[in-house]
């Protein structure tokens, strides 16, 4: 495969890099990548990786675009109001990436979008809301040895996770919250969040959705998994801790 002129064009700042080029481009356009949930943080994460050519993006959510969705869902408009939120992503998407093959899921994620047995993803890009969803998404893709980015943010604090479990002994979700936990009492929808920061968390999981695609090509040049971040909007600081593997953990250990 080789680029087209239009191609040329549209990724030339992925091609000005020494560590992207062309084979980088060639590996994010081959890509498959799953993105669960299209909120706050899944509208970037879908934004960011149509805009840099990853070749197919499978989308998962089973909401309809709400009113309260605006203050920080970047995909939809107020005309949007009512409409499934996979139908307007997929019309935004399209219109800045034609080149980019969509599949569309108005549904929460399940065996029918993410098997058990097999896989056709190279990433899923956990952007849901809900601890249950995560830790479903933690155990498949760790039986599956696909890499997760997994992200959350509220009120003014943002957490990613990257576990590429692809590599061996990469500690998962389980590891820093047993399953079975109860859901947190404050959430998004009761407690608020500062919209600006889904764009941050959302980005950064973009990032590390790039990173690990082009680590195939370059593993020593874009490791980085296992670590959580924290991000304190409010006092603008990052922080970051390696997540130990839990022995006798549910899903890894
Ligand atoms: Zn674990």
């Amino acid at each position: 495969m080789s680029l087209d002129r239009q191609a040329f064009l549209r990724y030339s700042r992925h091609l000005l890099m020494a560590d992207v080029g062309e084979e980088g481009q060639e590996l994010l356009l081959g890509a498959r990548v799953l993105v669960v949930g299209l909120g706050g943080l899944g509208c970037p994460v879908a934004l960011y990786l149509a805009a840099a050519g990853v070749g197919h993006l499978t989308l998962c959510d089973p909401d309809k675009v709400d009113l309260t969705n605006l203050q920080r869902q970047v995909l939809y408009k107020a005309s949007d109001c009512g409409e499934p939120k996979v139908d307007c992503a997929l019309r935004e998407l399209k219109a800045l990436n034609s080149s980019v093959t969509y599949t569309a899921y108005a549904a929460a994620v399940d065996d029918g979008v993410l098997p058990a047995t097999a896989t056709d993803f190279d990433v899923v890009v956990d952007c849901t809301d809900n601890l249950a969803a995560r830790h479903w998404l933690n155990r498949r893709c760790h039986s599956l040895a696909i890499p997760l980015v997994s992200g959350a943010a509220m009120g003014w604090e943002g957490q990613l996770m990257t576990l590429d479990f692809s590599a061996s002994k990469t500690p998962c979700l389980a590891c820093a919250i047993p399953e079975g936990a109860a859901e947190p009492i404050a959430n998004c929808g009761n407690s608020g969040v500062i919209g600006p920061l889904l764009g941050v968390m959302g980005s950064m999981e973009a990032i590390s959705v790039i990173r690990l695609l082009l680590g195939r090509a370059n593993p020593d040049r874009f490791a980085a998994s296992g670590k959580l971040q924290r991000f304190d909007a409010r006092r603008e600081q990052w922080s970051s801790f390696a997540i130990p593997s839990r022995k006798g953990c549910s899903v890894c250990g």
